[in-house]
């Protein structure tokens, strides 16, 4: 069944920016927002008032635009746990009340001796609580390199293993987002990852080499960096009905619109070609 995919970028400001921008003509269907900012761990309190959330549902009801929502940086569950805790529960409750689908959380650096998956499964079993709320949590790929990045068969292990009681079948309790910058500069094995589980897909460029472990955000358009149409359009089809962000940082309108038809050239183009990711890294490789 084809499927319109939905697309669009983070947007700065709160989701009240990110409504007036798209009805200000902004032609998305996706938008990312953060619900405070990156650096503090509680989201604002006015997303639980029932007059704030009622607009935000109504803005996706009627125009179809899907908000995702990413939480801080800060979340760290090895050094904060109750902290991070407090943090994405404050979060879940607010995607719940305003019904947001995803929420994008890092998946974070393991340089010690704790294994990732459980640490994962039992933080947000027992701490969050999990299945107190509807919320899809994507847990993020990242660009660590040194093997401290979680792989593919750990993501999916805990999606797997942190499930809603009754099992509900349109939405996992856990998904994956797939950074494509981070899948290019970190060290972390995704060639095993479910594509099933991906339910985000940030479709980010750089200017940093395959593997060098730099994570830096760019300012860059999508066809200025190193990596090339045909691999980013092949992680697009990795996961042909995944929400696709591109987090492209630059406020100004004239450079978002721009951002935006490269976003849709890229799904134009992939939709002509049908390339595999295993085609893709041959000829990114061969340089062609
Ligand atoms: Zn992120």
């Amino acid at each position: 069944m084809p499927q319109t995919r939905k697309f669009g970028l983070y947007l700065p400001g709160g989701v009240e920016d990110a409504i007036a921008a798209i009805k200000g003509g902004l032609k998305i269907t996706a938008c990312q927002v953060y619900l405070s900012g990156p650096m503090r761990y509680l989201p604002a309190s006015r997303y639980m008032e029932d007059k704030v959330a009622e607009a935000i549902v109504a803005f996706q009801q009627e125009t179809g635009v899907e908000i995702v929502v990413h939480a801080p940086y800060v979340i760290s569950i090895v050094t904060g746990p109750e902290k991070s805790a407090e943090c994405i529960k404050r979060h879940l409750a607010i995607c719940d009340k305003c019904a947001i689908n995803n929420l994008v959380v890092h998946s974070g650096s393991w340089a010690g001796e704790l294994d990732p998956v459980e640490t994962w499964v039992k933080f947000l079993n027992e701490q969050v609580k999990i299945q107190d709320f509807a919320t899809t949590i994507c847990l993020e790929n990242m660009a660590y390199g040194n093997g401290r990045a979680m792989s593919g068969e750990q993501l999916n292990k805990v999606c797997e293993q942190v499930r809603w009681p009754l099992g509900d079948t349109t939405m996992p309790a856990v998904g994956v987002c797939l950074d494509t910058v981070h899948a290019w500069v970190g060290s972390a094995d995704l060639s095993k990852l479910d594509k099933k589980n991906i339910q985000v897909i940030h479709l980010n460029q750089t200017k940093d080499g395959l593997g060098s472990g730099h994570d830096r955000h760019s300012e860059n358009h999508l066809n200025e960096g190193v990596i090339q149409a045909v691999s980013l359009g092949a992680m697009l089809l990795l996961a042909p009905d995944a929400t696709i962000i591109s987090e492209f940082d630059n406020p100004d309108r004239k450079e978002q619109e721009k951002e935006i038809d490269l976003v849709q050239n890229l799904l134009d183009q992939v939709k002509a070609t049908g390339i595999t990711p295993a085609e893709a890294a041959a000829i990114n490789a061969s340089g062609a």
